[in-house]
């Protein structure tokens, strides 16, 4: 069984900022610039713990959004500008 990413998309929310996440393979990583905290799914199940949870240096993370249609900077879609 695989995952919806668009069913998941805004249900899921990062549990330190409150910003969406996106799916990047088995990680779930926050669209905030700021934040970029990375929660990990085993078995398609996310663990949402903080202190399981890792942030993405800056420089992974841009083209993570990117390969999730996002902006690689700002971390928003594009439809929302
Ligand atoms: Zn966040």
């Amino acid at each position: 069984m695989s995952f919806d990413v668009k069913l998941l998309d805004g249900l899921l929310v990062c549990t330190k900022c409150r910003s969406a996440l996106i799916r990047d393979g088995d990680h779930l990583i926050c669209v905030k610039p700021d934040c970029r905290i990375q929660f990990s799914i085993r078995d398609e199940i996310p663990n949402m713990l903080l202190e399981d949870s890792v942030v993405v240096p800056i420089g992974n993370w841009g083209p993570i959004m990117e390969r999730s249609g996002r902006d690689s900077v700002s971390g928003a879609k594009p439809s929302a500008r």
